[in-house]
């Protein structure tokens, strides 16, 4: 061990975990859930330290004091987003205020923290018919992309379509496009207090997506982009020195 490398990233990859638990197709996919698919990826990389939550666990696996030992929360929900209990999404939603970085996947679009930390509807089109889908890199050399080609292609996902009800986003990072000719931005950016957001689409349960190595890339890039904490927002509120203000 390089007693001069930095911390590693810790990344906590919440997940809802009910689909592997209900649908055999699922479970063959994922016969440790989507979260250790992800999890088994990103532990190949030193500078990442995973752990795994899920929905079913006390609390669903979220504690202040576990966000206090996170960098990063990459989270996966889609049947079960009413059952996420609104003491965890205050704790989520303000761990992002605070610098928390938070990479939300697929159906996490309807997921009660990114509702709550973009302030919109979330919503979208979609379609459930296996569709070709090529993702388009729109930022060449950002860190979200490092490693990634020009594109990505799945060769079945989920579609989803815009328009997608979300804020203008700091940045898009790819754009999909569909075998029915819809498009979608399916890498974007937010920042929410002093915490880094990123959205990222493709993950339908019923399709390995989380086994191909390009996808399994970027969600690796986004803890390390996320865990990169901006310039610490203004202090509005606290007592300070207005200077010239106070003149005359
Ligand atoms: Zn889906």
């Amino acid at each position: 061990m390089d007693p001069h490398a930095p911390a590693p990233v810790r990344v906590l990859i919440w997940h809802e975990h009910r689909h592997e638990k209900i649908n055999p197709r699922v479970a063959d996919l994922y016969p440790d859930g989507m979260h250790e698919a992800i999890a088994a990826a990103l532990r190949l990389d030193p500078r990442l330290r995973v752990e795994t939550a899920t929905l079913d666990d006390p609390n669903h696996g979220i504690t202040a004091d576990r966000l206090a030992d996170t960098d990063v929360i990459v989270w996966w929900g889609h049947m079960a987003h009413h059952e996420v209990n609104d003491d965890a999404v205050d704790l989520v939603t303000r761990a992002v205020w605070d610098g928390t970085g938070a990479v939300f996947l697929h159906s996490a679009h309807f997921a009660k923290p990114f509702k709550r930390l973009m302030g919109t509807g979330c919503d979208l089109k979609w379609r459930e018919a296996g569709d070709k889908e090529i993702l388009w890199v729109t930022r060449p050399g950002h860190p979200l992309v490092d490693g990634i080609d020009d594109h990505i292609v799945l060769p079945h996902e989920e579609m989803y379509g815009e328009f997608f009800d979300v804020p203008e986003p700091d940045e898009t990072v790819m754009i999909s496009s569909f075998s029915g000719g819809e498009v979608f931005r399916s890498l974007m950016t937010w920042t929410r207090g002093a915490g880094r957001v990123a959205y990222f689409r493709p993950g339908h349960e019923t399709y390995p997506t989380y086994h191909d190595p390009q996808v399994l890339r970027v969600i690796r890039n986004a803890c390390h982009w996320a865990a990169t904490r901006p310039t610490p927002p203004v202090q509005r509120f606290g007592k300070h020195d207005v200077g010239w203000m106070d003149a005359g």
